[in-house]
């Protein structure tokens, strides 16, 4: 299937008022600009080296999302241009991401990222530690970073029952924590495997790589 047909089962299959993050890690900047073609303007990627080259080659127009773990030495490359930071992981690197757009006069949107996947990560919040940072008296105080929700994944599985239930469990601290904190409007669950799950759970954002772009070729990297 074409990219472009592909995109378009994509977005025919979406829910209302849910939005689609491209996910264009690993694939080469002419390919990307297919999707790009057919409007996408939201794209993500993991890796800080990949995001500045691609974005250095295409639109400006482009929305760009980090999805994956980013190193507090990095992030000066990306607070210039970037949208939002969907990997958030800790208060220092929230105050770190706060330190270098206030240095760059902007202001960046960022998620908690929580761990409820049963595979190992050394990345993500518990859900202790997200409710925490989302309700800490100092984030009034960042005034270059504004918290708009949580992002997370689902264990890798085909069982449907606990992709739900994991989607479900950070949709309700997602509900949460939105009585408090007036800047929650975004919950970013889903990929290309459990998208149609996370969005009867109800995610506001979906993060689809391989089913727009199809499979990930890593060995040319
Ligand atoms: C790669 C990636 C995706 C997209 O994965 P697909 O299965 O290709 O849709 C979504 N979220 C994160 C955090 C990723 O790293």
């Amino acid at each position: 299937m074409s990219i472009k047909d592909a995109l378009k089962k994509v977005q025919d299959s979406l829910l209302e008022n849910v939005t689609l993050v491209a996910v264009s890690k690993t694939h080469a900047a002419d390919v990307v600009m297919q999707a790009y073609d057919e409007g996408v303007r939201v794209f993500g990627e993991n890796k800080v080296q990949e995001m500045c080259a691609k974005a250095e080659v295409m639109p400006s127009d482009i929305e760009w999302h980090l999805i994956g773990h980013l190193q507090s030495n990095k992030i000066k490359y990306i607070a210039p241009f970037v949208s939002m930071i969907q990997s958030v992981d800790s208060m220092a690197l929230l105050e770190k991401i706060n330190a270098a757009a206030v240095k760059c006069g902007r202001v960046i949107d960022c998620l908690l990222e929580v761990h409820i996947a049963s595979e190992e990560s050394k990345y993500g919040l518990t859900i202790g530690e997200a409710r925490e940072i989302a309700l800490s008296p100092s984030l009034k105080e960042m005034k270059g970073v504004r918290v708009r929700g949580l992002m997370t994944m689902a264990t890798f599985t085909d069982d449907v029952e606990q992709i739900s239930r994991e989607f479900t469990t950070v949709k309700n601290l997602y509900e949460e924590l939105k009585e408090s904190n007036e800047d929650f409007d975004t919950l970013s669950m889903g990929m290309s495997g459990d998208y149609e799950i996370a969005m009867q759970c109800g995610s506001t954002m979906v993060r689809v790589g391989s089913s727009i772009f199809g499979a990930r070729d890593y060995s040319v990297k």
